[in-house]
């Protein structure tokens, strides 16, 4: 029998929000089991913002959450890392709209999880199990989640940029596998598109500390790129914490064509309206929990 965990005790860290700009301190904190991921607003009062789906406001640029009209956003890569630590339950406080970017990737709040520990709770974990295909699409973009005993990502980016183009990854959701293929992978954007982010109040913190920033015919950053595929890694990052939403983990083959947050949004939608779809599971099939596919992802085209 699986349990839900928590973290051992409470690990902060400071940085600056990747579109307000503001510096902003982040705690996490244990929480107690069936509690699940909630944000709360320090500097609010303590407004309360647990991630899940009816809390989701539609955006493109990053994953934003709302309720009692406070807001936290850019919440995709610390949820990401929070879903390969398997933890249940936890407390993100803020003392600001926004998780601190960092260096754009999910690694440091990996890092501050391990440094936290983790701490099984008495509570039986429970799963999503996708049992019929469930899709959106829009403007030539679709995410599909098919029925599966594990949960598995097939990404395909296009972007029309030589840098970029065409890039496809395949993964098989787990810790090791999350630390070791996607953790590292950066947020990116385009030098071209930087001052007009800037007029619309975005990317106000974006810097190359924390952007793979990608040029008309060169990465910006001295270092260059960490993995030769490193945008469509990101991608596969961003849909897994945007999959936190659903509430639980998820046991099932998503099929991504050039989708972003807003059609994950909808895809997590529409399996919460999809009753017959799923059904909930207290254990993954044997299959989905043995090590040996774990521990072997493929890739399929990079
Ligand atoms: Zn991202």
């Amino acid at each position: 029998m699986m349990l839900e965990k928590t973290i051992k005790k409470e690990v902060s860290c400071t940085g600056v929000g990747l579109h307000t700009g503001k510096q902003i301190q982040l705690s996490l904190i244990p929480a107690d089991k069936g509690e699940g991921i909630v944000f709360v607003r320090r500097d609010l009062g303590g407004i309360r913002i647990p991630a899940n789906a009816e809390h989701v406001v539609p955006s493109n640029f990053a994953t934003i959450l709302e309720a009692e009209g406070a807001t936290v956003q850019t919440v995709e890569h610390l949820l990401a890392a929070v879903s390969a630590m398997e933890i249940d339950n936890l407390v993100i406080d803020l003392n600001g709209a926004e998780v601190p970017a960092l260096d754009g990737s999910a690694f440091p709040f990996i890092a501050l999880l391990q440094k936290a520990g983790l701490v099984e709770q008495n509570k039986k974990r429970s799963f999503i199990e996708i049992l019929k295909p469930i899709g959106v699409s829009e403007k030539g973009k679709s995410v599909t989640i098919h029925p599966g005993s594990a949960f598995e990502v097939s990404c395909h980016i296009d972007f029309a940029h030589p840098l970029i183009a065409k890039q496809s990854y395949h993964y098989w959701h787990g810790r090791s596998a999350f630390i070791s293929e996607l953790s590292s992978a950066r947020t990116f954007g385009f030098l071209k598109d930087y001052d007009f982010l800037k007029e619309q109040g975005l990317a106000l913190g974006g810097s190359l500390d924390n952007t793979v920033v990608v040029g008309e015919d060169e990465i910006l950053n001295e270092k260059g790129l960490r993995y030769a595929d490193e945008f469509v890694r990101h991608k596969v990052l961003d849909l897994i914490g945007d999959f936190v939403m659903l509430g639980k983990p998820i046991l099932g083959r998503l099929e991504a064509h050039c989708s972003g947050h807003n059609l994950h949004a909808k895809l997590v939608q529409a399996i919460i309206e999809n009753k017959k779809a799923w059904r909930i599971v207290d254990m993954p099939t044997a299959t989905s929990s043995s090590p040996v596919c774990r521990a072997l992802p493929i890739r399929i085209f990079s």
